[in-house]
């Protein structure tokens, strides 16, 4: 269980990353607690008893849990330092105050890492001390924080460099998105690790990289591309005419530029389904003129093609689909239509499950048995 404060989590980077990235652990089994917040943890002689209450103020209720960890992030440890006695200015947050050289308010003092602005991560206070060091030596030293990768080390992955969507919105930036699902990933498949998606922003007018963020298996990994890309104020289009090997995850990154709009998917995912229809139409017409056999195999082979094409169009083409918002709440419908089926299905087949177990003889028992194993062996083969 996650008990975050605000109504989301991953607070800071891309909302639909951070969406996303719910959907794939709650399915993993995580369940959240949004908009709620803990007020203490009491321990008794078995566990520890969280208290949360809503962020807003509300009822309290009480989490049982083996184990709490507490991470509300960090503040820079400035305290006891003597600064303000020494002349070191800090600002209303407790950072130490620097200059665009990492000088502080006293001659001959510099400042890097978690006690100055920016990210608290360990690359960005590394830059900032190799950029710090070549300054005092004279050099010309620099950070440029619009480059600076941040990594969620989970599993996936989340990965992201430079601007958020909101960001832009929020700056009034004109921009342009380009996603491409891990589902349509050869290697991801092939590995069986297809969850997650690239998603590039880029200026509107200039086509300039602005963000990357990444979900999905070696996202911490892949991002860097993007990082060199942009350290070099290259474009989408520098970034889709790049070359890059198959089968690889990293193709995902280039094919996020090339990726289709959600309404031109829609066709991409309309258009192999519709020449079922004549199919469709000359297994009815066979039907009407007493061909049984032939009715029966073209009905079948068409439902049968149907069913494949929908399943593998739709498997690669989701994540676009889902962009748009009237498609996501359809989507969103089906789901729990079909969770209220299975609730209804899962006791039958439970009941079957027991009587497959049992000791039933006869060659029904025995043809369900087989079955079953048959199945069985099908899914530890995939
Ligand atoms: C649990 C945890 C996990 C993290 N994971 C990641 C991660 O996966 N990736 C990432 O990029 N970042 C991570 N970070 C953040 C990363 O560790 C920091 O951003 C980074 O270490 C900051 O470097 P720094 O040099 O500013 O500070 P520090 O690394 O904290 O170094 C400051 C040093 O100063 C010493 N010091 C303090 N007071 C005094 C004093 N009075 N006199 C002399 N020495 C003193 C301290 O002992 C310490 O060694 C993590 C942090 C934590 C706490």
């Amino acid at each position: 269980m996650v008990v975050e404060f605000l109504d989301r989590i991953l607070p800071g980077m891309d909302g639909e990353i951070a969406k996303q990235f719910q959907r794939i652990l709650e399915k993993q089994g995580f369940a959240f607690k949004l908009g709620s917040k803990v007020t203490g943890v009491e321990m008794n002689s078995k566990a520890l008893l969280a208290k949360i209450e809503p962020a807003s103020g509300g009822a309290a209720e009480t989490i049982e849990a083996d184990v709490v960890l507490v991470c509300i992030g960090r503040v820079p440890y400035t305290d006891g330092l003597g600064l303000k006695e020494a002349g070191v200015a800090l600002d209303a947050r407790g950072r130490v105050q620097i200059d665009s050289h990492f000088a502080t308010s006293l001659k001959g003092v510099y400042a890097i890492g978690d006690v100055v602005a920016g990210p608290m991560l360990a690359h960005k206070a590394e830059d900032e001390g190799v950029a710090v060091a070549e300054i005092i030596a004279g050099q010309a030293g620099h950070v440029n924080y619009d480059v600076i990768p941040g990594v969620v080390y989970t599993t996936p992955e989340v990965s992201s460099v430079g601007k958020t969507e909101e960001e832009l919105k929020q700056a009034g930036v004109a921009y342009t998105v380009g996603k491409f699902p891990f589902t349509a990933n050869g290697r991801s498949k092939v590995n069986q690790t297809t969850d997650g998606f690239v998603k590039i922003l880029a200026d509107a007018k200039t086509d300039r990289v602005l963000g990357v963020h990444i979900i999905g298996r070696e996202a911490g990994e892949m991002i860097h591309e993007a990082c060199v890309l942009m350290e070099f104020g290259g474009s989408a289009e520098d970034l889709a005419r790049t070359c890059h090997a198959h089968p690889t995850r990293s193709e995902a990154v280039k094919e996020a530029v090339d990726a289709l709009s959600p309404a031109m998917t829609l066709l991409v995912f309309a258009v192999p389904v519709v020449p079922l229809f004549p199919l469709k139409l000359v297994g009815l017409w066979l039907l009407a003129h007493e061909y049984w056999t032939g009715a029966f195999f073209t009905i079948v082979f068409g439902k049968l093609v149907g069913v494949g094409v929908t399943a593998f169009v739709f498997d690669v083409t989701r994540a676009k689909l889902l962009e748009m918002r009237w498609f996501e709440r359809i989507y969103a419908l089906v789901l729990r239509v079909r969770a209220k089926a299975a609730e209804l299905v899962d006791p039958i087949k439970r009941r079957i499950r027991e009587l497959i177990a049992g000791n039933g003889e006869g060659w029904s028992y025995r043809t369900l048995r087989m079955i079953q194993r048959f199945r069985k062996s099908v899914h530890q083969a995939r």
